[in-house]
């Protein structure tokens, strides 16, 4: 049997026993000891958390070691989501950007062995790589030798499927907050859900206009603030949209995430990148994909809400 059809088999099968569209919760960047206004690093982790368990969601989090769990008061943290059943994934020692020309094959995969020397102690350590920007290399001899090295070393792609610009709206919740403590930040709360909202359904829809199907998705998080704050509410609502959720360990089942999309510079959400594999790159509404927020940043100044940037 070839891989293709085996693939194809893997799918059908997959296809009919999932029930509704559902998604697993990532988060990167994580634990991160930085200061923000509202909450310490403390209770940022705890906020998570708490909203997590409170759905009875099982996520993973993607420790960018050189945040925070290189230090004891870090790696707390990071175990905490272990010892809640969540899964610890690797995202490098310094967060370096594998499209970065100055950047050699043997730093980055230095920063990979660095960090898992950490994350492998604590408990719900997963051989899962994501990639920093989620950015698979600036040329094919970096792409082919990073995933080389995953695969020699038994660590999987951390693929995403369902990108996120949170982190966008994170930096405009902090600079408003910064500036007035007071502030009224509802309105950065409902561009952040109806950001989220957005991004599932058209996500969704990509995967049927590639796939013929719903595929299980992964979604892409950060260790922040904004979800520290909202990250019920984030749940909530996709609840309410009917969705169900899942663990990534049951979302990176699907037979998609075996995929390696064969271009010159792969990276982004992996609906994404295969759109372009298959030249199918600027599909209608393809601009609000990649994205950096600008457009719920641009409704927030037009809202009258929180003062623009
Ligand atoms: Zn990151």
């Amino acid at each position: 049997m070839t891989f293709g059809r085996a693939l194809l088999i893997a799918a059908t099968f997959f296809a009919s026993t999932a029930q509704a569209q559902s998604v697993a919760f990532t988060f990167d960047d994580g634990p991160k000891l930085e200061t923000t206004p509202l909450l310490s690093p403390q209770q940022r982790n705890q906020a998570l958390l708490g909203a997590l368990a409170a759905h009875h969601v099982q996520a993973a989090l993607f420790v960018t070691c050189g945040y925070g769990a290189d230090k004891p008061e870090g790696y707390a943290l990071a175990k905490a989501w272990g010892q809640a059943g969540h899964a610890l994934g690797n995202h490098t020692m310094t967060h370096p950007d594998l499209n970065d020309a100055k950047l050699t094959l043997a730093q980055y995969r230095q920063e990979v062995q660095d960090c898992d020397r950490i994350t492998s102690t604590l408990p719900g350590y997963q051989k899962w790589f994501r990639y920093t920007f989620l950015r698979e290399g600036n040329t094919p001899e970096k792409r082919d030798g990073m995933r080389a090295f995953l695969k020699q070393s038994g660590y999987r792609n951390g693929y995403v499927s369902l990108d996120t610009s949170d982190w966008r709206l994170n930096e405009k919740l902090t600079d408003v907050l910064r500036a007035d403590p007071k502030a009224d930040i509802e309105p950065i709360r409902l561009a952040y859900l109806s950001h989220l909202r957005q991004r599932a359904i058209a996500y969704r829809d990509l995967s049927r206009k590639l796939e013929g199907r719903d595929i299980a998705q992964v979604m892409l998080m950060h260790h922040n603030l904004i979800n520290a704050l909202w990250l019920n509410d984030a749940i909530q609502q996709f609840v309410d949209m009917g969705w169900t959720i899942v663990t990534p360990a049951q979302a990176y089942a699907d037979p998609v995430y075996q995929l390696q999309p064969d271009r010159p510079a792969p990276g982004q959400s992996l609906l994404l990148s295969i759109a372009r594999t298959r030249g199918m790159g600027r599909f209608e509404g393809w601009e609000r994909l990649v994205d950096d927020g600008d457009f719920e940043i641009n409704a927030l100044a037009g809202s009258g809400g929180a003062p623009a940037r």
